[in-house]
């Protein structure tokens, strides 16, 4: 008997033993196609030299200091990589362990950001519906995630949800794109007035939403409409990039996409690439300056904050990305992967979206194509997905609550970036025949 509490206690998983490039061998042998990277974290494969050196090579020089008595070597070698490439006023960078632990610190050091400047009476943090930002219990406030929050609901912090900008289901066949994006933009000025401009402290938001939709980017223009919003009542902007920054889509970070300056943005998954659970927030020198002259003390922090090991695989995992032009890469693999998805799937009935962007792509699953119509809940199309796409060797994450957060399936595709289009081509095809092995006859 297994003494691991596992995620799913009724399912017996197959043992992984090894990982080989873009492949997780299980204890028999068989080898899956990572084609999700779990959940978008394993970008550089599995074996990657570079980063497995980095990590040695640290192991033998310093494993852990605290940051109350010290800084290291990686962590301030990672801070400055990551200061270098990215885009916009940030400055600096507060390395935690993971996802949630980012999107937790976010949230605190944008509330002491405003009691440092005497503004205490700021206390509202407003996300999106059909959002995710982690399963800590303030990370999970912000998310909009339905399903995810039910069970804990008395318990969570109470925070706003506006329309997520999610145009396939949402948008009327009679509106433009643009419009849509501002109408929904507008939303986040519909809830500052009605929460009272001076009580809020900050817009949370995933530039490409994950878990939750899979893979859904902004409109045009919608993230500029928020952008000049927060401006407009002195709001700070966070981005949740955890899961869709590093690379993901075809730039370090996803913002870039959107051509606007965040104030706090988070990482993780892809910074560690899986070979170290490591995340970190990324803040404007003004936030960071405002906590250096006021308390001097950001009243927050973890054991593992600025972890060496950690640190240094992020180092190596960042440098690999840059010296090998992977980023390009995503673009491109991210096209040819557009193309097959769309040549496959694109008149298949019960395929209602593709999207995306890079090498993070979404696949929506419908019952009825031209209503958008859901599959209904209790055929557990995500969940049979699942074991049918194992089966045939592949790696993917497929999710249920596009609609309402209890409704809708979809896949999410994030493989990795050193995945060739041979590669590419035949997750589509074993995508394909799970698909037909899945769907009701
Ligand atoms: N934010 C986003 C957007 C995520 O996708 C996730 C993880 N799926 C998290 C936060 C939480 O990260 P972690 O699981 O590393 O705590």
């Amino acid at each position: 008997m297994s003494h691991v509490f596992p995620r799913h206690c009724h399912v017996t998983l197959p043992t992984t033993v090894a990982g080989d490039g873009c492949y997780l061998i299980d204890k028999d042998g068989k080898r899956y196609f990572d084609g999700s990277g779990g959940a978008a974290v394993s970008c550089l494969g599995h074996s990657n030299a570079r980063v497995i050196k980095a990590i040695q090579d640290q192991a033998g020089k310093l494993a852990f200091a605290h940051t109350g008595f010290f800084t290291t070597e990686p962590a301030e070698a990672l801070a400055d990589l990551l200061i270098e490439n990215a885009p916009g006023d940030l400055d600096r960078v507060y390395l935690v362990s993971g996802g949630s632990e980012a999107v937790e610190s976010a949230i605190k050091l944008a509330r002491q950001y405003f009691v440092e400047l005497g503004q205490p009476e700021r206390r509202h943090i407003i996300a999106r519906r059909q959002s995710y930002h982690g399963n800590t219990l303030g990370a999970l406030s912000a998310g909009g995630n339905a399903l995810r929050r039910e069970k804990f609901a008395p318990m969570l912090v109470e925070m706003s949800h506006i329309a997520p900008c999610y145009e396939y289901a949402e948008r009327p066949n009679d509106e433009s794109l643009e419009a849509y994006g501002q109408r929904v933009a507008n939303d986040l000025e519909t809830e500052i007035q009605r929460l009272g401009p001076e009580s809020v402290i900050a817009f949370m938001a995933e530039p490409v939403v994950g878990a939750t939709l899979g893979a859904v980017p902004a409109v045009p223009g919608y993230f500029k409409r928020v952008r000049e919003i927060c401006d407009q009542h002195g709001i700070l902007l966070i981005l949740d990039e955890v899961m869709c920054g590093m690379g993901r889509t075809g730039h370090l970070f996803a913002h870039e996409a959107e051509d606007i300056k965040a104030d706090i943005v988070c990482i993780a998954k892809g910074l560690g690439a899986g070979y170290q659970p490591i995340g970190a927030m990324l803040c404007t020198s003004h936030i960071y300056d405002t906590i250096k002259n006021g308390s001097g003390f950001f009243q927050h922090g973890h054991t593992y904050l600025g972890h060496p090991i950690a640190a240094a695989a992020g180092v190596a995992v960042v440098r690999e990305m840059l010296d090998n032009n992977l980023i390009n890469q995503v673009k491109l693999r991210g096209k040819f992967l557009a193309n097959a998805l769309e040549a496959k799937f694109g008149d298949h009935p019960n395929i209602g979206d593709l999207r995306g962007r890079g090498l993070f792509r979404g696949i929506e699953i419908v019952a009825d194509k031209k209503t958008k119509t859901p599959f209904s809940p209790g055929l557990a199309i995500s969940a049979k997905f699942k074991k049918a796409v194992l089966a045939e060797g592949l790696i993917c994450y497929p999710g249920s609550g596009t609609r309402d957060g209890k409704h809708g399936d979809h896949i999410l595709l994030a493989p990795p970036f050193i995945a060739t289009e041979e590669q590419l081509t035949e997750m589509v095809e074993m995508l394909s025949r799970a698909l037909e092995a899945t769907l009701p006859k």
